[in-house]
């Protein structure tokens, strides 16, 4: 069965290179119907946090990416690999090293200096039994360092095909450092071997520790699981994605108004097409049809207007029903909200919610958007005054126009739309000089949702009221603009 695993550190947020593992993971466990092992690498404990950790399962919650083990926390697990790298020192595949940090860098410098290449030098690979007992003795603090062999190192990774390394370059690598606690190499290989882990999905950034990791595995005589490393993901200027590019934690896009499901999309599609067409596939459809083969090798760009795109194409296609609670702790957060939108209002906000979502990006332009229908202090365009507003024929149009408006009976928008190209007609003026108007006058923006369902939904009496505020408006714009 195939088994996989997430391994975060909580040194950081869950930042958008981590999610992609973790969603390629769930997705291979998904397709495999393995399970998904969620473990959480702890020792460090001088940068990891436990509010990290919270974070980075609040942020793997909230994409959909449960996992069906764990967390398995490795600061617990301390004895386990202490106890695995006494094995290899019995095996004589790890030996004690009693060298200070400061011991070593002075040879390091000195094999420098003469412009050679530095390895560790195996100084307590040879040292006699009389020196180790009097350190022993002593009480000095040891490490255990792993013998690494000679060889040649061949596996083959799911992405980038086959690769081999030669370990002449490789020292004789520290598993548990003097205080006694593992070094990454270890621990991961102890917790993955323990886990029966099949296959290691995880960052380009890991490929130059796999060849370590194998020399492990080869040493406590276990198979090996697959490996699979995944291109890294890059910011616009073509640079490691970091916080330098504005993109921190998955869970900043949430505040941002971002749905998870736009967001594991934009994750997938970043390395891997699950069809030929750019648009939101379900998870089930990824579950379907997500392989590790077709994951391209070279390092995606991280790309926020596609974001955007994928998020505005979500958004459009949600039934109202489905926006609804999304949309209301969007009202809220802006103090929108009014109670009656659970109740006795629910419908009117529903059409306004459909009305409104095919022009929305983010779940952050519902309240820019809705402002309007939801309050009369609402800002206004003042380029679209200018453009719009100024025809000295439309205070007359206007006043014309409302007592049209106030005739209708049935205001819905196919009776304002048929009584205001009577009114243009009648008075000899184009349709679009009113709609314009209109559109500054009842809601403040130059473009809109089409002008006839906005005035339906704003209501008669709103935007009549909204229709007598032109001279209010033009007065208020000149005043700004000589303010400015
Ligand atoms: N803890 C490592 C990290 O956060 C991942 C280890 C692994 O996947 O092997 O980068």
């Amino acid at each position: 069965m195939v088994r996989v695993r997430f391994a975060p550190s909580p040194t950081g947020h869950l930042h958008i290179g981590a999610a992609r593992t973790a969603l390629f993971n769930w997705l291979y466990a998904q397709n495999h119907k393995g399970r998904f092992i969620l473990r959480i690498e702890d020792t460090d404990f001088a940068r990891s946090s436990e509010k990290m950790s919270k974070g980075i399962i609040e942020g793997l919650e909230w994409l959909g990416l449960t996992w069906d083990e764990g967390p398995v926390f490795q600061s617990r697990r301390i004895a386990l690999y202490q106890k695995k790298a006494e094995e290899l020192i019995k095996k004589r595949k790890a030996y004690y090293c009693y060298c200070l940090p400061e011991e070593i860098q002075e040879r390091k410098e000195s094999v420098q200096k003469r412009g050679k290449y530095w390895k560790y030098d195996r100084r307590c690979l040879h040292l006699s039994e009389e020196t180790k007992a009097q350190f022993e003795k002593k009480g000095k603090a040891k490490a255990v360092r792993f013998l690494v062999p000679e060889k040649e190192i061949q596996y083959i990774d799911l992405v980038h095909g086959q690769i081999s390394i030669n370990t002449t370059h490789i020292e004789d690598f520290v598993l548990l450092r003097g205080d006694g606690m593992p070094t990454y190499h270890l621990s991961v290989v102890v917790d993955d071997l323990d886990l029966g882990i099949t296959h290691v999905i995880r960052g380009d950034d890991h490929i130059s520790n796999t060849p370590k990791q194998i020399l492990l595995y080869e040493a406590f005589e276990s198979k090996l699981p697959s490996f699979a490393h995944l291109p890294l993901i890059l910011g616009p200027d073509k640079k490691k994605l970091s916080k330098r590019h504005g993109v921190t934690s998955v869970l900043q896009f949430k505040d941002d108004g971002y749905l998870p499901l736009a967001i594991v999309n934009f994750l997938a599609q970043m390395s891997w097409s699950p069809g030929k067409e750019e648009r939101i596939y379900s998870m089930e459809e990824m579950v379907q049809k997500f392989s590790l083969e077709n994951v391209s090798k070279g390092s995606p760009v991280f790309n926020l207007s596609k974001l955007d795109w994928l998020n505005g194409q979500l958004i459009s296609q949600m039934p109202a029903s489905d926006l609804f609670p999304l949309v209301q702790e969007e009202l809220e957060r802006e103090n929108l909200w009014c109670k009656d939108f659970s109740g006795k209002n629910k419908e009117w906000l529903m059409k306004l919610i459909d009305l409104l979502k095919e022009r929305c990006r983010t779940l952050k332009d519902f309240s820019v958007s809705a402002r309007p229908f939801l309050s009369d202090d609402f800002p206004v365009d003042s380029a679209g005054v200018e453009k719009y507003l100024k025809d000295e024929r439309l205070p007359a149009l206007l006043s014309i126009l409302r007592e049209d408006f106030a005739g209708i009976d049935d205001f819905r928008a196919e009776n304002i739309e048929r009584v205001l190209r009577a009114t243009a007609e009648k008075e000899d003026v184009k349709a679009a000089l009113l709609i314009h108007a209109l559109r500054m006058l009842t809601l403040g923006m130059r473009v809109s949702p089409g002008i006839f369902d906005v005035i339906e939904l704003l209501g008669k009496e709103k935007t009549i009221q909204r229709m007598s505020r032109l001279e209010q408006i033009k007065d208020f714009n000149k005043s700004s603009r000589e303010k400015l």
